[in-house]
């Protein structure tokens, strides 16, 4: 691990003036020459003609799990956004899992209580197999998250490592705290340990994790970037080439890799992003505000909301404030379930991002934290016309209304 300012900025974008917006579109594309195609092709092939003689890291793309064309060009342009050099995998569990691959044998990672279940799972049983300890923390806490990092550099895990990775979602899954993300940073690197931010709710548009000094982003680019629900697929996201070998290597001698088919759906999807992300913001705003005016409602969580404990930090650091929204229902998990039951518009389903907009109990998942009320409906609000997706919410929390 290097400290902040031995950190080389190795990524000079040739388009890297150009605002986000455009980079989503003109990135990734084949050269402009006459005839040529306007997109990267879906490259369906896994060996690669040689040339005699010489060496195969000279040459482009020798076999499908080392490299694709359709995978690089959708690197290409995540890692524009970004601002760093992009890696596509076949899940976002697979990017988590090359992330977590970071933290030497016995290190520690520090842990949101609230992060994507699965990152937990992973943690949890790597620590189960003795590869590695976890603290957990409340990410919005700065103060208890530095005292963790503390103890995480003075108690090395039980292997003697001394490594430390600290992990950050912001906002969290499905509890939507927000990290002040620049000071965490700060005191990881001051104690010398990594930062991965999983960047999924945020994407992009609204967070770079890399502009405010972190190590690593992961993301599911099965959601919004993908953002149509018809692929599942993960990224990280680098500015450091020794960890960007690091991820390679990782992806390679793991296969962790995706379908060339799939890679194309997630460019397609990404060309939207703006877009798409712009009106499901707006969108989720609009009904987070009025969901807090709802009698059948007991609290929401979206840091658009003035009263919302995240807000002031997300104005801060966040361009936008996402469109994942949390509403705990008055009279408990039946009333939450009973919301669920009577949507007709929005899909009652797990996941999010997608351009239709769902929504689930999070604790109908035994996995789910149980920190997590039991009446929280997450909702991932999509691009649909709001006043639709209002009046659907409406006429589903007037059912549940307790009498
Ligand atoms: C869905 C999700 C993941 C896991 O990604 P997959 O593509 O399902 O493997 C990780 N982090 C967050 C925040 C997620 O929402």
């Amino acid at each position: 691990m290097s400290g902040p300012d031995e950190r080389p900025d190795s990524v000079s974008h040739s388009q890297s003036r150009l605002r986000p917006g455009t980079l989503a579109v003109t990135a990734g594309r084949p050269s402009p020459q006459p005839g040529a195609p306007v997109n990267v092709p879906v490259v369906l092939s896994s060996t690669y003609v040689g040339v005699p003689g010489s060496s195969p890291a000279d040459l482009g793309p020798v076999y499908g799990r080392w490299s694709n064309d359709t995978w690089v060009a959708f690197e290409d342009v995540l890692g524009a956004l970004e601002g760093g050099r992009a890696l596509l995998f076949g899940s976002g569990m697979a990017a988590i899992s090359g992330a977590l691959s970071l933290v030497s044998p016995g290190g520690r990672v520090v842990l949101p209580r609230h992060p994507y279940s699965g990152t937990m799972g992973l943690v949890r049983a790597l620590e189960q197999a003795g590869h590695l300890a976890a603290t957990v923390v409340d990410i919005a806490e700065t103060d208890g998250v530095v005292s963790a990092l503390d103890d995480a550099v003075r108690t090395p895990g039980a292997l003697g490592g001394s490594a430390a990775l600290l992990w950050i979602e912001t906002p969290t899954n499905p509890m939507l705290e927000v990290a002040d993300l620049p000071a965490l940073v700060k005191a990881a690197h001051a104690r010398g340990a990594l930062v991965v931010v999983d960047n999924t709710f945020a994407t992009p548009l609204g967070l770079r994790p890399l502009d405010h000094r972190a190590d690593v982003v992961v993301h599911s680019v099965t959601k919004y970037l993908c953002g149509h629900s018809d692929a599942v697929l993960g990224a990280t996201v680098v500015r450091d080439a020794r960890l960007h070998d690091r991820l390679l290597g990782h992806r390679t001698m793991h296969g962790a890799v995706a379908g060339p088919f799939e890679a194309f759906l997630a460019l397609r999807g990404l060309r939207t992003l703006a877009l798409r992300v712009e009106r499901a913001t707006a969108n989720a705003a609009v009904l987070a505000a009025r969901l807090a005016q709802h009698p059948a409602v007991e609290r929401v969580r979206h840091p658009s909301l003035p009263a919302d404990p995240g807000h002031a930090r997300a104005a801060a650091q966040m361009a936008h404030f996402g469109a994942i929204v949390a509403v705990e229902v008055r009279g408990g998990a039946g009333a939450a379930e009973q919301v669920a039951a009577a949507v007709r518009l929005w899909v009652h389903a797990t996941s999010l991002g997608g351009v239709e907009s769902t929504l689930e109990r999070r604790r109908r998942h035994a996995a789910e934290a149980p920190t997590v009320p039991e009446n929280l409906i997450r909702l991932s609000v999509g691009i649909e016309d709001v006043e639709d997706l209002w009046a659907d919410l409406a006429q589903a929390l007037d059912g549940a209304r307790p009498v």
